[in-house]
């Protein structure tokens, strides 16, 4: 099960941890390595328990180079607008 959907609404979505960016899919691949460990703390975990960590997730309106902070492999690193400037 995801933590965090890809999208909103049909819109692209993005995480906020510390000032930093995350895509949906670092985000999900960090809460499901915190559920993989049994023996970390409440505290330790982040991105498994994110209404306590202040975490929050966003749509990505129209920031045209919001970049993922994760750094998975397999991540798209860009995190697409809703809006482009093209538009
Ligand atoms: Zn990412």
């Amino acid at each position: 099960m995801k933590t965090y959907p890809n999208h909103s609404e049909g819109y692209p979505t993005f995480i906020v941890w510390e000032g930093e960016a995350y895509c949906p899919d670092c985000a999900n691949k960090f809460a499901e390595e915190e559920n993989e460990k049994e023996d970390i703390t409440e505290e330790e975990r982040i991105f498994s328990r994110p209404s306590d960590a202040g975490i929050s997730q966003a749509i990505n309106w129209e920031v045209q180079d919001l970049h993922c902070s994760g750094g998975f492999a397999g991540c798209p690193e860009w995190i697409e607008p809703a809006y482009s400037d093209n538009d």
